[in-house]
């Protein structure tokens, strides 16, 4: 582990300053990941800046929905009665990840964070464009079970490991930022980015932006949610596919629908094709498989994660079938 400076922040402004005097400097939430990647030389940080004393943790109504302090912690936010009665997708996904130890600490900020498990990125022995822009991607012609089936480039096709992510974009939640330049708001669909040429970019953040919330919109989707994630061990896992639905239904007719899914993209990944072709629908297999076939349309798969274009469609029909259940 390189030596760093440590720097504890009582106020954003004084944290986002903080950021900006050192080209490798970090903010420090809850640590479940960054810690990890400065344990394995993954990340080698001139300055981490402890954010926690900042007052970021409430998790309030508002004129318009739900707010979510980017410090709240997950097992706060999956536990709270109004995520619970309101949004109650957003709880069974975060409750998916990881384990109650890491819940208790992860935050809301942190989990939107966090880096790819792609193993290549992690041994810094193997070429990675993410971890080492420029120096080719390992997992193109390696062990790529765990990867992109959607919207992959030939710099990387890693994949973004948040269960809570999926279900952040499917609720349509909004991320409030702050930095140098000031506040704005960013669509959670436009949150995390695609690999492109740049796959050492897993976001859309400028430099010394920090994130302070996190709105959900009025709760829309509370009554016929699924999260369904498929993984190696059902105790602690990263997905290989999961899926985020909820429907909203007038009698036995689906009038609105919500589909996401994780472990198949660099992002999380939304399925609008599918919910257009869901509305008006009857709930049933059938309707279920064409939406399911709508949704993969364009995936793509290698070597080892073949498996995801047979997963994948079953997952959404089974996350289906349970939410209209
Ligand atoms: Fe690195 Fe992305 Fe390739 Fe993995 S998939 S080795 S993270 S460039």
């Amino acid at each position: 582990m390189n030596p760093f400076q440590y720097t504890r922040s009582l106020a954003a402004a004084g944290a986002i300053q903080s950021v900006l005097k050192e080209p490798h400097a970090h903010f420090l939430a809850g640590g479940t990941n960054l810690i990890d990647l400065i344990k394995m030389g993954v990340v080698t940080p001139e300055r981490l800046v402890d954010i926690n004393p900042l007052p970021l943790k409430g998790i309030e109504k508002t004129a318009t929905g739900l707010r979510l302090g980017a410090l709240a912690t997950n097992s706060e936010v999956a536990d709270h009665p109004l995520v619970l009665q309101g949004y109650p997708l957003l709880s069974l996904a975060i409750n998916a990840g990881a384990s109650p130890q890491l819940r208790n600490m992860a935050t809301v900020g942190g989990n939107m964070m966090q880096r790819t498990r792609c193993n290549y990125f992690f041994d810094t022995a193997m070429p990675c464009n993410k971890r080492s822009p420029g120096s080719g991607c390992g997992a193109l012609e390696g062990i790529n079970r765990m990867h992109a089936i959607f919207g992959a480039s030939p710099a990387c096709i890693a994949v973004n490991p948040s269960d809570m992510n999926v279900a952040m974009v499917a609720l349509d939640a909004v991320v409030h930022v702050k930095g140098p330049k000031g506040e704005r708001k960013i669509p959670f669909a436009d949150f995390h980015r695609l690999p492109g040429d740049h796959p050492e970019k897993d976001n859309t953040l400028e430099r010394g932006e920090l994130i302070m919330a996190v709105d959900l919109p009025a709760p829309a989707f509370s009554q016929h949610v699924a999260y369904l994630k498929i993984r190696d061990r059902t105790s602690y896992a990263f997905a290989l596919v999961s899926v985020a639905a909820a429907l909203k239904m007038d009698g036995n007719m689906i009038t609105d629908a919500r589909l996401a899914m994780g472990g198949v993209a660099h992002k999380p990944w939304r399925l609008h094709a599918a919910e257009t072709f869901l509305k008006g629908k009857t709930p049933g297999d059938d309707t279920f498989k064409q939406a399911a076939q709508i949704a993969m349309q364009g995936a793509k798969a290698y070597r080892y994660n073949q498996f995801k274009l047979t997963m994948a469609p079953n997952a959404i029909l089974q996350a289906l079938k349970t939410a209209s259940a």
